[in-house]
């Protein structure tokens, strides 16, 4: 499974990538030893025993415990660097967690819509896709060797979190004439990451 992921498109840029402070790619000698471990579906050495829930600690429970903090920590670097790219892109109007207008009685087709009046995206730039339109950005960490997700293939798990994602967001971020609806996806190694507008 891991050398399915290793080989997709994008997945070892981080290997190439020139060591800079400036853009977040200098990675220190246990972080690129864990990295690469990763990369090919190996335990990394020297992790703790346990996660700060009490279990036991592996790299599968670290991303889907919301105790231990290590998947809220993927997620909001990952917008982290979204945000600090498109700052340096020129785009002056880049708000992080910008909160989404609240609801007026209005009807969603999905049980899973988000309904909750404080609601927030990850990410909305102006002028992303095109000038004086605001894109909105979400993005979803999630480990490819979880259990639930043993026997999909890459594509697939691609697949069910963006459409988990557009449940969630596409009523609440209406298609009208100055929004747009975007999801970003980022799975458990920094290696693997892909981004997807959606029509
Ligand atoms: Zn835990």
């Amino acid at each position: 499974m891991a050398i399915k992921f290793g080989v997709l498109k994008g997945a070892s840029s981080w290997v190439t990538a020139r060591p800079l402070h400036a853009h977040s790619t200098v990675l220190n000698k246990s972080d690129f030893r864990d990295a690469m471990y990763l990369r090919y579906g190996w335990t990394p050495p020297k992790l703790p025993e346990k996660c700060g829930c009490g279990e036991t600690f592996t790299t599968t429970h670290a991303m889907q415990c919301m105790v231990g903090g290590f998947r809220g920590y993927l997620h909001n670097e990952v917008n982290y660097i979204y945000y600090d790219a498109c700052k340096q892109a020129g785009f002056h109007d880049v708000c992080l967690e910008p909160k989404l207008q609240p609801l007026d009685g209005e009807v969603f087709k999905y049980k899973s819509a988000n309904k909750d009046d404080e609601a927030r995206s990850d990410l909305r730039v102006m002028g992303f896709w095109s000038r004086s339109r605001r894109a909105f950005f979400d993005v979803t960490a999630f480990s490819p060797f979880a259990r639930s997700h043993q026997g999909k293939t890459p594509s697939a798990l691609f697949q069910m979190h963006e459409q988990r994602k557009i449940r969630e967001y596409r009523e609440r971020i209406p298609q009208r004439s100055t929004i747009r609806w975007c999801s970003l996806q980022e799975e458990w190694a920094p290696e693997f990451s892909r981004k997807s507008p959606n029509p």
